[in-house]
This record gives structure tokens, C-alpha cells and sequence, in this order.
């Protein structure tokens, strides 16, 4: 798959830059230390990111799932790796996987993995600033665009920052893998600042709890949930599973090598991908090595869609990066 999100681009300058934003934030937290909640403020650039995610943005909020679905699933990856390379791991026989939930009285939405959490100073470093060259690159091109054209988000994605288009208050509950840590819950209404305390029962990974504002409750509802982690988390590679059920069962066929892929395998997954009941035509299936590297597996319905010659857009060609929903008019890895 394409490794050329933008959010995945160096980062140099940034971290230079952070380590003293951080530098700030540690004094005034032991400034604070007598009190059980320690209170902390955003980074400037957080807020003016908030700001705009609160105030700005109006399509494509379902995006927020997308976002925090991918954060699970690299915390994932990144605890599947510790275990095989450390000894001392916190709830070493807990599974990986995504759990999530939804709750119409209470309107929130739950998004748990059993990754690798974070701790006290990880918290603070991670979500009180912006560490990420893709955020940062987001929050140009929208004082370039103005805010009329909001849209860019579906392409950029803002990271967990986007959880507050739907929320007016985020709560995280936290365990680091690592033994001998302590379990922390941060919450934020996502205004000026957080507050971190000590929580005795968290499970490692991470528990994100969205408490939905006043007109965003279609994001409690089980179907609404359903319906976007199948357009976008169709494929990651750990088990999701919303109110219990399992949802991600459907393997991404492109990451597989072409040796061991059957002519059927091919064909079935065309008609998922594609909801046709009909067999593709033909496909091709290719790894493109070099300064972008992709797999690309495209497929020729067995019809012609009704409305071929009335479409504006190429739409069809799908992106997927590590394995998340990016577009769907990709028309420019169209071979
Ligand atoms: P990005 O995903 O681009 O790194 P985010 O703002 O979404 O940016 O997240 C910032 C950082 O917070 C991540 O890089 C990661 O270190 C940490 N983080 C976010 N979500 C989780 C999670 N579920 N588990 C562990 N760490 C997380």
C-alpha cells in the first residue's frame, strides 16, 4: 500500500519544536502536584487545530471513527511488536483487538484496544501537542484555503484531535504496556485544556470514550457505527467488534501474494468489495515498487455501470493506506 500519507512525513523539525513545548507543560505540572487532577493546557497549535475541527468543519465528521479506529489499530501493531521483544509486559494474556461501543442513553461511543496505552508523560506529549508533520501540514493548507474548503479533512485527518467534530467532552482511559506504570484517565472538553488523574482500573491499551454533543447522536447508533467502520476499517488486520459482534472479517486480498490467491478468492472478493452478484471480468493485480510503493488490484465488472457516461468523477478506484479507507476517486493510480 501507498506509504505516502501525509502525516507520515518527516518530522524533524517538529519534534525539535515539542521537546520544548513539552519542557513548558512539565513545570507546570509539578507545579500542580498536591491536587489528585492535574489540569494542563493545550499547546497554542492544538487549540487553533480544535478550533478549527469545532468550528469549521462540517463534512465528513463520520471521519472521527475512521481516525480513531487507525490510532487503535497502530497501538495494536506497536503492542503485537513489544511482545515479542519484551519481557515485562502489563496483562501480557490480554488479546489484541478493537472493542467498541455504543450507548443511545448515555450518547457516547467507545472505541477500546488492547495496544500499547500510554503513560503519564506519553499522555501529555501525545495529546497536548501536535507532534505529527501531517497535522501541521492540515493546519496550512486550511489558512491557505480559508475555511471554505473545509473538505481536506477526509484526506489529511487530524488524528484523535477530530473525536471533538462530534464530541463535547473525550475521556481516555490508559494503561501502558509496561509493567509498573499507572493507569491514567484524561479527559478534555476540548476548549482550552485537560485534566489527568490516576485511574487503578484501566486495562492496558487504550478505552476512548466520545460523548457526543447535542446533534451528532447518529453516532451512538449501532447501525450508523456499522455502516462507516465497514467503509473504512474493513481491513485492518485486528478484530473489531461493535456492541459484540464481529464486524472485520473480510481479509485485504491486495496484501496477499499473488501465489496465493485462487482464481475463486479473486472473484469473491470482487463481489464484496464491488456488492456485485456477478463474476468481474477480468482483474490485475500489481505491486508498484520505487519512490511511492502500492499494490494496486483493479477490477472490470462483468456489466458496465448504468450510469458510466453521466459520471463527473473517476469514481471507483479506491485508496486504502495501512489498510483504512482513504477515497474513492483515486483516479490517479488508474494504470
Ligand atoms: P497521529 O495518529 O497522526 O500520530 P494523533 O493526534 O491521532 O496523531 O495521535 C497522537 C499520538 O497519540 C499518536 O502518535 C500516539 O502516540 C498517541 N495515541 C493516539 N491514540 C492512541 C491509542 N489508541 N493508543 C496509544 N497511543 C495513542
Amino acid at each position: 500500500m501507498a506509504t505516502f500519507r501525509p502525516r507520515d512525513a518527516s518530522i524533524t523539525i517538529a519534534a525539535t519544536h515539542d521537546s520544548f513545548l513539552y519542557f513548558q507543560l512539565y513545570i507546570q505540572t509539578t507545579m500542580s502536584t498536591a491536587t489528585e487532577e492535574h489540569t494542563h493546557t493545550f499547546q497554542a497549535e492544538v487549540r487553533q487545530l480544535l478550533d478549527i475541527v469545532i468550528h469549521s468543519l462540517y463534512t465528513d465528521k463520520e471521519i472521527f471513527v475512521r481516525e480513531l479506529v487507525s490510532n487503535a489499530s497502530d497501538a495494536l501493531e506497536k503492542m503485537r511488536l513489544k511482545q515479542l521483544t519484551e519481557k515485562d509486559v502489563f496483562q501480557p494474556d490480554r488479546e489484541l483487538g478493537i472493542e467498541i461501543t455504543t450507548d443511545e442513553e448515555a450518547k457516547t461511543l467507545t472505541i477500546s484496544d488492547s495496544g500499547i496505552g500510554m503513560n503519564n508523560e506519553e499522555l501529555i506529549e501525545n495529546l497536548g501537542t501536535i507532534a505529527h508533520s501531517g497535522t501541521k501540514a492540515f493546519l496550512e493548507k486550511m489558512k491557505e484555503q480559508g475555511d471554505s474548503n473545509a473538505d481536506v479533512i477526509g484526506q489529511f485527518g487530524v488524528g484523535f484531535y477530530s473525536a471533538f467534530m462530534a464530541a463535547d467532552k473525550v475521556d481516555v482511559h490508559t494503561h501502558s504496556w509496561e509493567n509498573g506504570t499507572e493507569g491514567q484517565t484524561w479527559t478534555s472538553d476540548g476548549a482550552s485544556g485537560y485534566s489527568i488523574t490516576d485511574n487503578a482500573d484501566a486495562q492496558r491499551g487504550c478505552s476512548i470514550v466520545v460523548h457526543l454533543k447535542e446533534g451528532m447522536e447518529e453516532f451512538c447508533q449501532d447501525s450508523r457505527i456499522k455502516a462507516i467502520l465497514e467503509k473504512y476499517s474493513n481491513f485492518v488486520s485486528f478484530p473489531i467488534t461493535l456492541n459484540g459482534e464481529h464486524i472485520n472479517k473480510v481479509e485485504a486480498l491486495w496484501l496477499k501474494s499473488k501465489k496465493d490467491i485462487s482464481e475463486d478468492e479473486y472473484k469473491e472478493f470482487y463481489k464484496h468489495v464491488a456488492h456485485d452478484f456477478e463474476e468481474p471480468l477480468d482483474w490485475s493485480h500489481n505491486r508498484v515498487e520505487g519512490k511511492h510503493e502500492y499494490t494496486s488490484l483493479l477490477y472490470i465488472p462483468g456489466m458496465a455501470p448504468m450510469d458510466l457516461y453521466q459520471r463527473e468523477a473517476v469514481r471507483g478506484i479506491k485508496l486504502y493506506i495501512k489498510r483504512t479507507f482513504i477515497m474513492d476517486d483515486a483516479e490517479q493510480f488508474m494504470p
